[in-house]
């Protein structure tokens, strides 16, 4: 039987099954897609705000010319560090469920890529499942059109359109710079005072000079409240209502971890149903056996971890691991 089966190859499970690798135990890892899924479904020309050392894993050095790494360097980094301690991945995996036998050890029901139902049985499982596949929906009338993505990929889709932002971090602000460099027409609107005080420092005064010389239409303490085919309806926390002629919608809300996985595994979840129940020395959860990494162990807050943070997860896990085994 194996000993961890980890849940999914983003930078924080890849750092689990290496460290538990390290440790000398049996691990494998599935991905519903394939590894660091979520970096590759970042915006095409993104560069991390984090620097190349703070992502590291494994201690395998991210070498770039650059400080800060773009995204696609980083894609080629996460699949070197796999190659590198030959890491056994099975992509295109999903695990569906996950059920504790009487044993102590775990049945995982999976499903591949042409459909086929599989089982795998571990001692030690862990979910490092992220949170890219669920954005945060807004709720609001006309955000399941087609014109509407919460998926900022490249700019020039948008080319002349009048493209409303919905947000006010890093990826509404980088979006938005993007779209002006392409001649969109661009609106941002955000409930908050100010646009997120983390926005890159570098991007941040090039930001602020595009909102001063009205390339950028903003719309601060303000939300978008309907969306149709051909405008949105922009309501001030005054009251204040606008409609604008609009052709396309990018609500960058963020995102949050999926529980379902978690729950049905028997995890408790606190703060209103969102954070698991773990030991953050340890991280493992109320259900012996079973540890989470990386940003499915955050709350409602799902930036609380971040691969900066994340990362080290695994090597709680794996001295956890060690420490169970001596004893
Ligand atoms: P993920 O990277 O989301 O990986 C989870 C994996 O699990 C995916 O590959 C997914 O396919 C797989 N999976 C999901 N469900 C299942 C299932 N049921 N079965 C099997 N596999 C499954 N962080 C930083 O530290 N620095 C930055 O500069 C930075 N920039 C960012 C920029 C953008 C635009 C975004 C969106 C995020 C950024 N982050 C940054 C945050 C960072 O991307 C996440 O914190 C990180 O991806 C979390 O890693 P993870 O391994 O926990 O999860």
């Amino acid at each position: 039987m194996l000993d961890v089966l980890v849940i999914g190859a983003g930078p924080c499970g890849l750092a689990a099954a290496i460290e538990c690798g390290r440790q000398g135990l049996d691990c494998e890892i599935i991905d519903k897609h394939n590894v660091v899924h979520s970096i590759y479904l970042y915006p095409t020309h993104m560069q991390f705000f984090s620097t190349a050392e703070m992502l590291e894993i494994g201690d395998i050095p991210f070498a770039i010319s650059n400080d800060k790494p773009y995204r696609h360097e980083a894609l080629a980094y996460y699949r070197r560090v796999a190659k590198h301690f030959d890491l056994k991945i099975s992509p295109y995996e999903e695990a569906l469920t996950i059920a504790k036998q009487p044993d102590g050890s775990f049945i995982v029901r999976t499903r591949r890529r042409n459909g086929e139902e599989n089982v795998r049985q571990a001692r030690h499982v862990v979910i490092a499942t992220g949170y890219f596949d669920h954005p945060n929906y807004i709720g609001i009338p006309g955000e399941d059109l087609e014109k509407v993505t919460h998926y900022f990929r490249e700019a020039h889709p948008y080319a002349g359109m009048k493209t409303v932002i919905i947000g006010g971090s890093n990826s509404a602000v980088d979006a938005a710079m993007e779209l002006i460099r392409v001649g969109a027409e661009v609106t941002m609107v955000y409930r908050g005072e100010a646009v997120s005080e983390n926005i890159k420092p570098w991007v941040r005064p090039l930001f602020d000079s595009m909102v001063q010389k009205g390339h950028i239409n903003l719309y601060l303490q303000s939300r978008v409240i309907e969306i149709t085919e051909d405008s949105v309806r922009i309501q001030s926390d005054q009251g204040e209502e606008l409609r604008l002629d609009n052709d396309f919608v990018l609500a960058l809300t963020g995102f949050r971890p999926d529980r379902k996985l978690l729950s049905s595994s028997g995890v408790q979840l606190d703060e209103g149903m969102e954070k698991p129940l773990y030991d953050p020395e340890t991280m493992e959860t109320n259900v012996p056996g079973l540890y989470v990494a990386g940003v499915i162990a955050s709350g409602r807050n799902a930036n609380e971890v971040f691969i900066e943070t994340g990362r080290y997860h695994g090597r709680l896990i794996a001295q956890h691991l060690n420490a169970t085994a001596q004893s």
